[in-house]
């Protein structure tokens, strides 16, 4: 606690010598426009609030941290490895790049001031992106963590007024809504939490920021599903964007309300032939079950995935275009009650 309050105060004082800086500036310069730096230094936190504010939500990080020891859930720190925790790191690393962009290019749409603040949460980004625990993925039996002042509805992201908070994700509200969440809407929903962190208070600024950032980098993630003749009761689901990238194609298997992450035990199974190198494209263009079989208390379905892929040899400035088809064992429990629930999926390696 100590040690927190300590950089809270340190981390406070910092923005208050930067705030009188600004001051100074503007007290040289006469001819800076007045409003403007008015309507700045308005969308910033008062430092003396801001250490208040970041008291107050610490407090209520030790008191979920309190409750989830007493269930045994300890750390407050999930890393899991589901497709929007997948999702979510994945976005984080893209984002150096589209601020760049964003910063760079005359039609970001974004006013001087929102280039200045694009700038400062790159340096936070840059900062946490290598930390584990900048995201905190919290699971639904604490989502009472979520619900901030007077407003009946949860918030789907939560975090403090500096960076060292990691951001606080309603992980059980995202995979409720999955059709709807996309590399877009966790990228927008990334760069309104940065903005926080950096120390800006109005949540509809920042949701339009983080919009303009997801537009720019034309992220049109898609989800297309195939549905398993006769398993009605999963789907294969694949996230990717129009350009099917390997780099941002995300699969998984959907199961009534779970969510499996399949991406890397599908797409490590596909590879370039020698000459050439790791495959940059690759799209799911057919699925089908070839077989079925329950054995002891596992069923076992057999689903043959047919890609579309393109590999490409930088030195030859060749590229290589191909269907290819892989099969697959998915390994679930047969329960008692039918239910299968998923386990693993796995490549049957090919007879020849
Ligand atoms: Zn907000």
């Amino acid at each position: 606690m100590k040690k927190i309050i300590i950089f809270l105060l340190f981390s406070s004082l910092q923005f208050s010598i930067f705030a009188n800086e600004d001051l100074n500036d503007s007290h040289q310069n006469k001819e800076l426009d007045v409003t403007s730096k008015i309507k700045e230094l308005k969308e910033r936190l008062d430092p003396m609030k801001r250490i208040g504010l970041n008291l107050a939500f610490q407090k209520e990080i030790y008191q979920l941290e309190e409750v989830m020891a007493k269930s045994g859930d300890g750390d407050v720190v999930g890393n899991g490895g589901g497709i929007v925790e997948m999702m979510f790191h994945s976005a984080y690393n893209n984002l150096p790049y589209l601020l760049e962009v964003c910063i760079q290019q005359e039609n970001c749409n974004i006013s001087k001031q929102e280039k200045e603040i694009l700038k400062e949460m790159s340096e936070v980004i840059e900062i946490n992106i290598n930390k584990s625990d900048k995201f905190a993925f919290i699971d639904e039996k604490y989502s009472g963590f979520f619900y901030e002042g007077p407003s009946n509805t949860p918030r789907v992201a939560r975090t403090g007024f500096t960076d060292e908070f990691p951001i606080y994700v309603n992980i059980a509200q995202l995979y409720n809504m999955l059709d709807l969440v996309n590399m877009n809407y966790i990228t927008a929903l990334i760069v309104h939490e940065v903005g926080h962190q950096i120390g800006i208070e109005d949540h509809d600024f920042l949701h339009h920021l983080g919009l303009k950032v997801a537009a720019m980098a034309r992220l049109d993630f898609k989800s297309h599903s195939f549905d398993i003749p006769g398993q009605s009761n999963y789907q294969l689901k694949v996230t990717q964007s129009e350009g099917h990238l390997k780099s941002d194609t995300f699969i998984y298997l959907k199961q009534r309300k779970h969510n499996f992450n399949i991406s890397e035990a599908i797409l490590s199974e596909f590879s370039c032939p020698k000459n050439y190198r790791d495959i940059q494209k690759i799209n799911i263009t057919n699925v089908r079950q070839t077989s079925s079989a329950i054995f002891l208390k596992d069923f076992i379905s057999e689903l043959e995935i047919e890609v579309h892929m393109e590999c490409f040899d930088s030195l030859e400035g060749m590229s290589y275009s191909a269907k290819k088809a892989e099969s697959f064992q998915f390994v679930f429990w047969n329960q008692e009650n039918n239910e299968k629930l998923f386990k693993f999926a796995k490549r049957i390696p090919s007879k020849n």
